[in-house]
């Protein structure tokens, strides 16, 4: 098969643009007449960078990140951000309390919003290390839940009224887009569905994991947080690299919080001051990674129309699929598993089959991806810890791909009623 024969709608690692890939290759081979390739060059080099600087600027530029932050590239993925948020935020904190001696120094509160798999694990990963579990051990932290849709199975976000945050909370943490759930913050900041910025006490940073929606549109009121992250592997490039966007304030010594008592001490590679120090080059970086991601910015720059041009596709691609499946649901075949229009993703678009159905053998669901598969749908099946199907349409998905998904479950949907 040829790449352009097939619809790639995985989750991440996702597509990326073919001739951004056309270009790595020849990078990858030879970079830029140096006879060497990309992955064979010093990371200390000048050519490699030129490729971080590029890139820095590029995103700089399509997110409008203002001056007050710092962009890190680093690895470990979006989980090792899961304890690199706790652990620096945390060294943060007890910074800014200095002269507290540690026998009277309280641990703080730490707000997770949980609106999936995603930021469910990263509280998991909070409490875990908030509680060491040598005999004894006092806790770091205290772990507070400030709303969650866990007992609506994740169907949509919280509600206003349904926040609950601690007025001197450490940091307060959400998932902006929950990749497995399908569930996201809404993009107009006035919809009922965004993140309630107008509920967060001023002075408690905010932190954000966007890896499965970076890029894909604008970041609203991306100066109030204190970090931003995400993963490389759905819209920006291979996994590998992660791209953190820190408060320079927030970049502090976790060595001199650690000497003052009361917090943990931090490894070295997930101190956010080392990395910044160092520009992203501490240790050897993913520069294959960096190297895609670079390019990816610069496509989306010259070719895609920046951020409003990226967006505007995007809106139009879930726009269109929802509505299809809408149709589909009206008449009974599907059920889209995020019931709030307002939370539904525009990166991954989930919704079930059969659910009625107890027969296996002849599930809907069953024909369904049968027929998609044939179609050149791929990578579809919904995540196996929730089931039913997910179509994720990231960036590098066409409009003209969404518009053949969209065809697809047309005829389906005609011929399951007859
Ligand atoms: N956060 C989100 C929203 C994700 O989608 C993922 C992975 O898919 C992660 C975190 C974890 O990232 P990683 O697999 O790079 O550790």
């Amino acid at each position: 098969l040829n790449r352009a024969e097939v619809h790639n709608m995985a989750a991440g690692p996702s597509p990326l643009p073919t001739s951004v890939l056309q270009q790595a290759a020849k990078g990858l081979l030879n970079y830029n007449g140096t006879g060497m390739g990309v992955c064979e060059l010093s990371h200390r080099g000048k050519e490699f960078k030129g490729i971080v600087e590029k890139a820095e600027a590029d995103l700089r530029e399509l997110l409008q990140i203002p001056d007050s932050h710092a962009v890190l590239f680093t690895q470990g993925g979006g989980t090792t951000q899961f304890s690199s948020v706790f652990l620096n935020m945390l060294a943060y904190h007890r910074l800014k309390s200095k002269d507290v001696p540690a026998e009277q120094y309280s641990p703080p509160t730490v707000d997770y919003i949980v609106t999936g798999a995603w930021s469910s694990k990263a509280s998991a990963e909070a409490k875990r290390l908030a509680v060491p579990p040598t005999p004894n051990a006092q806790a770091l932290a205290n772990v507070h839940i400030a709303a969650t849709t866990k007992p609506t199975k994740f169907n949509r976000v919280p509600r206003k009224e349904e926040y609950n945050f601690t007025n001197d909370a450490a940091y307060v943490y959400y998932c902006e887009n929950e990749t497995i759930n399908g569930v996201q913050f809404a993009g107009d900041v006035d919809s009922p569905a965004a993140v309630p910025f107008d509920l967060i006490p001023n002075d408690v940073p905010i932190v954000a994991d966007y890896s499965s929606s970076f890029i894909s549109r604008p970041i609203p009121h991306i100066e109030r947080h204190a970090l931003i992250y995400a993963g490389a592997q759905k819209n920006l490039g291979p996994a590998g690299v992660v791209v953190v966007i820190v408060r320079k304030d927030l970049l502090v010594d976790t060595n001199e919080a650690a000497l003052l008592g009361g917090v943990p001490v931090c490894p070295i590679e997930l101190e956010y001051k080392i990395l910044a120090d160092n520009g992203s080059l501490y240790n050897t970086p993913p520069v294959f990674s960096i190297y895609v991601s670079q390019l990816v910015l610069r496509y989306l720059i010259e070719e895609k129309g920046g951020m409003a041009g990226v967006k505007e596709t995007n809106e139009k691609k879930a726009k269109l699929l929802y509505a299809a499946l809408e149709e589909a649901e009206r008449k009974g075949l599907v059920r889209l598993t995020v019931s709030d229009r307002e939370a539904r993703s525009w990166m991954n678009v989930t919704w079930v089959i059969d659910e009625a159905d107890g027969d296996e053998e002849s599930s809907r669901e069953k024909r369904f991806l049968k027929g998609a598969e044939a179609q050149g749908f791929r990578q579809i099946k919904g995540h196996r810890s929730v089931g039913g199907i997910r179509a994720s349409i990231y960036n590098a998905v066409s409009l003209e791909s969404v518009q053949e998904l969209v065809n697809y479950i047309k005829n389906w949907a005609a011929a399951e009623k007859w």
